[in-house]
């Protein structure tokens, strides 16, 4: 078996940055508009690097850390709208299923199927998930959350008892802002948790190459026009740290059983 890599893609840079600073001997590569750190977290050898925004941009990414850097492994942690209306920010939904709601090729195939795969999901297998929710539920079973992050800080923004979810998220080329565009996505596809920009185009690349995925997602907005979150604070106060204790929990439980 050939030494596992793992790949660690980030939404936001406060949000890799956090992860950098868990690395031995971190090595800084750029190659296309991205800065791609490599090193050791817990003796695994990792790379992380920021995705940049949308489907294209993370799925370029992806492919750089597949054929460049030869990873075995790829996990996806950002930010994400809440389309599912039980979902409160503050909350992690892990995916279960990912779908592309931008992509409609009608009349030659179904809406949103995947061109050529014939796919229109694209899944993470049961016993996957399974060894994911493990590792991470301490986190919100047992107050690390509130304890590392502060009370105070996490009721700045309305959150009190994060909730951990997994199910259904949806990416596309759009950012969800508005009552009537959530209410759309929700009409189409009514499983759907929340909405993103990249999760399932990074899916489809490692689907593509027999990669393992992981994607992570915790909720900053409502995607509606009541989300006024103060965004930038909200990414280096709550998700940076939401980010840094899932992939350290991550490594605690034995990263390699995920491939
Ligand atoms: N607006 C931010 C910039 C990034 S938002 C800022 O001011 O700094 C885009 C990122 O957040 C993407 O990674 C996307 O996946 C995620 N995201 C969070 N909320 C979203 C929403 N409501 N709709 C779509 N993407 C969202």
């Amino acid at each position: 078996m050939t030494n596992p890599t793992i790949g660690i893609m980030g939404a936001m840079p406060e949000e890799i940055d956090g992860v950098i600073s868990l690395m031995d001997k971190p090595k800084r590569t750029v190659i296309g508009m991205r800065a791609y750190t490599s090193g050791t977290i817990n003796g695994i050898n990792t790379v992380v690097v920021f995705s940049r925004w949308g489907k294209v941009a993370a799925s370029a990414t992806a492919a750089t850390l597949i054929h460049i850097f030869n990873i075995t492994e790829l996990i996806f942690t950002g930010v994400a709208g809440a389309i599912d209306s039980t979902l409160k920010i503050g909350d992690v939904v892990l995916a279960k299923r990912l779908i592309q709601h931008d992509l409609d090729a009608r009349p030659l195939m179904g809406r949103f199927e995947i061109p050529l795969l014939g796919m229109t999901y694209l899944e993470v297998p049961e016993e996957t998930i399974g060894i994911l929710k493990e590792t991470i539920a301490p986190l919100f079973t047992n107050g690390i959350l509130q304890e590392s992050i502060g009370e105070n800080v996490l009721a700045e923004f309305g959150i009190n008892t994060p909730n951990l979810h997994i199910g259904d998220i949806a990416s596309g080329d759009q950012f969800f802002a508005a009552e009537a565009q959530k209410k759309q996505l929700n009409a189409a596809l009514p499983t759907v948790l929340c909405v993103e920009m990249e999760g399932a185009a990074v899916a489809q690349v490692c689907y593509e190459h027999s990669i393992p995925f992981t994607v992570i997602r915790t909720i900053s907005d409502t995607a509606d026009e009541k989300s006024h979150v103060d965004f930038p604070r909200f990414i280096s106060k709550v998700s940076s740290q939401y980010s840094l204790l899932i992939v350290q929990h991550l490594y605690r439980g034995h990263i390699q059983p995920l491939s």
